[in-house]
């Protein structure tokens, strides 16, 4: 048997002040992430050792101004194989074939106030040992050994790395630079038929907003258990998948929902920093407009076909008119969010009808604008701004595209809880909602040829 591998982890920082402390954060439903954390001490660039005192999910550290001082740890997994269950699938893994990790959970980032954002820095990542061993390294930010970033330590450990059996793809397309880094070997499909998905959607989801960002890094991990398991989430630079383990046919178009919905979050929650003051008080926009565009990107991208987008569309339709909760304020979301299934899914349900009838809204005004130019608008002020979205904030910003009486029945909508109501020809002429008890929409005579230009 080879020996247990150990991963360890060497932060180095320059002191600004007599004390440091790092810290990890419970992240992706990891509670107490300091018990995957195992060893920890701390030296100067001397290499004497500097005291460390730890409490709860912190280590602080003794030492000087201007010291390089370096926190050594060991990432000591308590589930080596967290991928194993659907809760427990953000865990540290280590075994000796591969290696994941969060930065959240895994990376002891220094503590420099109680704000939510720091300044960005220049970051230097070195992986040691990996390569020799003849293992692939990969993180959000690349797949070399060494490698530079310029990022806040909030966004620098909103990050996934990995080592091991995992083989990486490359792209060679400007519209869709893409880094693909899957475990080899567990799918009834390889990277090229992941790639026939993955480039059509997130070249589509750049042009949606005109932006030509980074290229993205996805890494695809099986889970290790039979249920159909399919998750991601949107990282730094990056999209964290679980897929089925071996034996199953490339789940599209999960995927390709799946990947537009995740990805769409670059834009709606990473580049617009929606306030965390808001809480779960702003996923009717950010989660819910990530479900309106995980439809239309996979459609615009070839992925998913006009059947499909009106079976999953409709199938919201339903799910907002049967929910119990369906009349709650956004107040009760805010609060009960984690606590209760239903609330848990009201966000993306209202948010996602809300979508639909801010963009029949802005169409049937006659200028040319849609919801595509709305999410743009918003993107583009929070960078030229570096202002965060809040709900009142997208609130103001239809209104100044819509009209303040539009604004108003968005805002009963969204904060008091009103039901929304679909205008009959949202997606005309492409389909109609027909029907009484719960309305469906169904392709008009003749629309299809229509429904290019309007899904
Ligand atoms: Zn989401």
């Amino acid at each position: 048997m080879s020996p247990k591998p150990v991963v360890h982890v060497h932060i180095t920082v320059l002191a600004q002040e007599s004390h440091l402390t790092f810290g990890c954060d419970e992240w992706g439903g990891i509670e107490h992430c300091e018990n995957e954390i195992a060893n920890v001490s701390a030296h100067d660039s001397a290499t004497h050792a500097l005291t460390v005192q730890h409490s709860g999910h912190y280590w602080s550290v003794d030492t000087s101004p201007g010291t390089r001082a370096t926190l050594d740890y060991a990432l000591a997994p308590t589930r080596p194989n967290a991928m194993a269950n659907e809760s427990d699938r953000f865990y540290p893994v280590v075994t000796d074939r591969y290696l994941h990790f969060i930065g959240h959970t895994a990376l002891l980032a220094p503590r420099e106030s109680k704000e939510h954002t720091t300044p960005e820095r220049e970051i230097e990542l070195v992986w040691r040992g990996f390569r020799e061993a003849g293992w692939n390294v990969a993180c959000s930010f690349g797949t070399e050994s060494e490698l530079h970033v310029r990022r806040s330590y909030e966004r620098f450990v909103h990050s996934v790395f990995v080592a091991g059996d995992y083989e990486i793809h490359r792209t060679d397309n400007a519209e869709a630079p893409i880094i693909l880094v899957m475990r080899p070997g567990a799918w009834k499909f390889g990277a090229t038929d992941f790639l026939s998905t993955a480039v059509p959607v997130v070249s589509e989801e750049r042009k949606l907003f005109r932006d030509r960002a980074t290229p993205l890094v996805i890494v695809a991990s099986p889970m290790l258990v039979d249920a159909d398991v399919i998750d991601g989430t949107m990282l730094s630079d990056s999209i964290d998948l679980f897929l089925p383990r071996a034996g199953r046919l490339i789940p599209n178009p999960l995927l390709a929902l799946l990947l537009s919905h995740e990805y769409f979050h670059n834009w709606d929650t990473l580049v617009m920093r929606p306030s965390e003051d808001e809480g779960a008080g702003i996923m009717w926009f950010t989660e819910g407009f990530a479900e309106f565009y995980m439809r239309r990107v996979a459609y615009r991208a070839g992925r998913i076909s006009r059947n499909d987008y009106l079976f999953y569309l409709n199938r919201a339709l339903l799910a907002y008119a049967k929910s119990p909760s369906n009349r709650e304020p956004n107040e009760r979301i805010r609060s009960d969010f984690w606590k209760s299934p239903d609330v848990n899914r009201l966000p993306y349900n209202r948010g996602q009808i809300v979508a639909l009838v801010i963009d029949a809204q802005l169409r049937a005004a006659g200028g040319a604008l849609t919801l595509d130019d709305f999410v743009r608008r918003l993107a583009d002020d929070a960078r030229s701004t570096n202002v965060g979205v809040t709900s009142e904030s997208v609130l103001k910003k239809l209104g100044e595209m819509t009209s303040a009486a539009f604004e108003a029945q968005i805002r009963r909508i969204v904060i008091d809880g009103e039901l929304a109501i679909v205008p009959p020809n949202a997606l005309a002429p492409c389909a109609l909602l027909k029907g009484s008890d719960v309305p469906m929409f169904e392709f008009a005579p003749d629309g299809q040829s229509a429904c290019a230009a309007t899904l």
